[in-house]
């Protein structure tokens, strides 16, 4: 539709999550007018964290080098897993000051509709880390949606007869939401009100 570029542009950002080809397009028009510092500002951002961050090779949360500082931090209590589908959800997690221990990030969550089954999922590696380490239960903070609970309800079936407490965050928030949208009092107290997984 466009001239080289400026399709160039609009078809990457349309690749984005959530964005549409109408905003891809406001996007688009919006930088082109943008003064060139803050357009490149952007670009910068984005070849900054491709650069210098990855992901923990421990839990797959963010990371600058080899551990994330959560993984390093020798305070945090290492017998305790929390399992979390996005490096976000350690964010909102952290945010209720209920949690003092460790994290696995699933980058993703059980989703037959888009094709996301436990092989693209960092599941592997957290049975790999409860070979490994002196895990006496692992929470499962996955988000309180339709994918949330069947990843839940799966990695409770995979984990239970490994012989560690199995728990999954008690219900009381949003239903079909996500973790990040829930407010830290009432992340804090589903924490808290964590229960076994049965079944
Ligand atoms: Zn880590």
């Amino acid at each position: 539709m466009y001239a080289g570029p400026v399709q160039d542009l609009i078809d990457e950002l349309g690749r984005l999550p959530g964005i549409g080809p109408k905003s891809a397009q406001r996007i688009a028009f919006h930088l082109l007018k943008a003064a060139k510092q803050d357009a490149l500002r952007l670009s910068r951002a984005i070849a900054e964290v491709k650069d210098r961050i990855t992901f923990c090779q421990r839990c797959f949360n963010v990371c600058e080098g080899t551990y994330c500082e959560l993984c390093n931090d020798p305070r945090r209590d290492a017998t305790l897993v929390c399992v979390v589908e996005e490096p976000r959800d350690i964010v909102a997690v952290e945010k209720t000051g209920e949690y003092r221990g460790l994290y696995h990030v699933l980058q993703g969550a059980i989703s037959p509709i888009e094709g996301i089954g436990p092989e693209q999922l960092k599941v592997k590696e957290l049975l790999a880390r409860i070979d490994t380490e002196q895990v006496a239960e692992v929470i499962l903070c996955t988000n309180p949606n339709l994918e949330g609970e069947a990843t839940a309800m799966y990695l409770a079936r995979l984990l239970r007869p490994l012989g560690m407490r199995v728990t999954r965050i008690a219900s009381g928030l949003p239903v079909g939401g996500d973790l990040e949208y829930a407010d830290e009092l009432t992340l804090g107290r589903a924490l808290e009100g964590r229960r076994e997984m049965e079944g």
